[in-house]
């Protein structure tokens, strides 16, 4: 009861954590019963400038409120799963779908911001994605440019059909295109120049207490000066700390997304937080 009650103060499981669901027991049928139940919603965290300390933006991240698994299956535990059947299509619109929605709330409350969106190498391979989410988001009065898809470098590396095609696509209708968990996978600098990407996202494991080991610094520095050789924006994902922040501002990164700036939150309680963000404050 002391636990349950740290949790409601606190707003963090003090509670003993409910066993991981494993990944046998996620189904296909039970993603399906999920997408027809609307039990998956979008969680946003921001990505903030540098310099200025001003918000640039937000990432939609999935969030699946089982009634079936009594509780939140965080993406890691499905969209693998969803990826090996064709549901990651229906997923991915679903996100698609959300995000413009809320997108149009931030906007009509006066924030202006980008929304960043993953997606899988799957839905690249559809050769109408690009053309599909261009009448979305015209339907919408959304501007292209206020949208940046995440492609994981990883994902990157397979040489699935029809990618490059619709990747280019994207780019000639605005739409922005960003290269996800960079330094995990091993793309090529010829790769890099091949794909229009407007932005290099640093992943968090070369990110947060870089300070104490010199091999992950030393990936960090060279990502962020490819990044800046490339003339393409970087991130720093996984900021926990004023110690990262401070290593990753005095390494020219532009943006950062972390826990030290905001969790991801869920819609309500990131207006919140863009209503209040003051920039960082000392001490
Ligand atoms: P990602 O795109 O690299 O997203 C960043 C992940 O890092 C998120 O985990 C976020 O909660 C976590 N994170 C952010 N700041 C910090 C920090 O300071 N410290 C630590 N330790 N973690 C931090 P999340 O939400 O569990 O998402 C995991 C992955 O699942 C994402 O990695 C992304 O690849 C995938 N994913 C999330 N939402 C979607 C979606 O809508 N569609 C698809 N296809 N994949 C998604
Ligand atoms: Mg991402
Ligand atoms: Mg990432
Ligand atoms: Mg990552």
């Amino acid at each position: 009861a002391l636990a349950l009650l740290l949790d409601q103060v606190f707003n963090e499981p003090f509670a003993p954590k409910p066993k991981p669901f494993g990944k046998r027991s996620v189904s296909a049928d039970a993603i399906q019963f999920g997408l027809d139940n609307d039990e998956f919603t979008l969680f946003f965290q921001p990505k903030v400038n540098v310099q200025s300390q001003c918000v640039f933006g937000a990432e939609a991240l999935i969030r699946w409120f089982s009634s079936e698994f009594g509780g939140i299956v965080g993406p890691d535990e499905f969209i693998p799963l969803a990826e090996e059947s064709s549901l990651i299509n229906a997923i991915t619109e679903r996100v698609i779908d959300m995000s413009i929605q809320e997108l149009k709330r931030f906007k009509a409350e006066g924030h202006r911001l980008k929304l960043s969106i993953n997606v899988s190498m799957l839905n690249l391979s559809q050769l109408d994605f690009a053309t599909n989410l261009a009448a979305k988001l015209k339907n919408e009065a959304i501007d292209p440019s206020d949208i940046i898809l995440e492609i994981t470098e990883t994902a990157l590396m397979r040489d699935a059909t029809n990618v490059l095609e619709v990747l280019t696509r994207l780019k000639i209708l605005g739409i922005c295109l960003s290269i996800d968990d960079f330094g995990t996978g091993y793309s090529s600098m010829s790769q890099l120049q091949h794909i229009p990407f407007s932005e290099l996202k640093i992943d968090r494991s070369f990110v947060y207490g870089a300070g104490e080991n010199d091999s992950t610094r030393r990936i960090l520095e060279s990502s962020a000066s490819l990044a800046q050789q490339l003339a393409i924006a970087s991130v720093a994902e996984g900021v926990e700390t004023r110690e990262d922040w401070d290593r990753i501002s005095a390494l020219g990164i532009d943006l950062v997304q972390g826990y030290f700036i905001s969790k991801p939150l869920p819609p309500e309680d990131f207006s919140t937080w863009l209503r209040e963000w003051n920039g960082l404050t000392e001490n």
